[in-house]
């Protein structure tokens, strides 16, 4: 079974694809190809309008599917900071612009919070919402992860994307870009909505 991840952001699509191979059953990786925007002529580009990460994984899983004809994994993810009171949200990638790059998202984002020393209100967390769709059947799974955290004072670390290397995953001294692949995917907010999918892609496999 093919299974399309709906992303052009090869970051994501990195984590997923590692996820799958640290984590899945063998019965399981035999039965699943991931293909990417890579192996599609023309990939479709989805604008994502609305005010909620679910609302806007839904509406990638859907149209990409109906599309290309291929099941579909989307995943619409981001970071909410609460001093923001929960921005940037669903605008994550295009914080300081349209066309901004990760560099000055967080650039941003830590001169947004300059002045708020007490690291304890700081307060983040990491939300993803990941939809898998069947071209025929329509929905087929829904999962969500958090990663709550806090938003360091400078950049730290060179792993990840994003928010990477000024988010500090609750319970730890590190930066998201400071951890292994393997370590941010036991924790990140997409690495626990992958879990939830391995288990319904297990439960499916066991009984067909
Ligand atoms: P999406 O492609 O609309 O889901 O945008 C996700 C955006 O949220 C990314 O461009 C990043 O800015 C941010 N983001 C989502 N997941 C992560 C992550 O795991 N690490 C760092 N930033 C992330």
């Amino acid at each position: 079974m093919d299974i399309l991840i709906a992303s052009k952001n090869d970051g994501k699509i990195k984590e997923i694809k590692d996820f799958f191979k640290s984590f899945g059953s063998v019965s399981l990786l035999q039965r699943i190809r991931l293909i990417t925007y890579k192996e599609i002529k023309d990939f479709p580009l989805i604008e994502e309008g609305a005010d909620d990460f679910l609302a806007n994984a839904m509406l990638k899983a859907r149209v990409v599917s109906e599309i290309t004809c291929k099941i579909t994994l989307a995943d619409d993810s981001g970071l909410s900071v609460d001093l923001l009171g929960g921005i940037p949200g669903v605008i994550s990638s295009r914080y300081a612009g349209e066309a901004a790059t990760d560099k000055q998202n967080r650039d941003k984002l830590i001169a947004e919070l300059s002045g708020f020393e007490n690291p304890d209100m700081r307060t983040a967390r990491f939300v993803c919402q990941m939809v898998l769709w069947d071209p025929k059947k329509g929905l087929l799974n829904v999962s969500e992860g958090i990663c709550e955290g806090r938003i360091g004072f400078e950049e730290k670390g060179s792993g990840g994307f994003g928010y990477d290397p000024i988010f500090i995953p609750e319970g730890l001294n590190l930066t998201m870009a400071e951890l292994s692949p393997e370590d941010k995917n036991r924790i990140s907010h997409r690495g626990r909505a992958l879990a939830k999918l391995l288990n319904y892609l297990d439960s499916v496999n066991k009984n067909t």
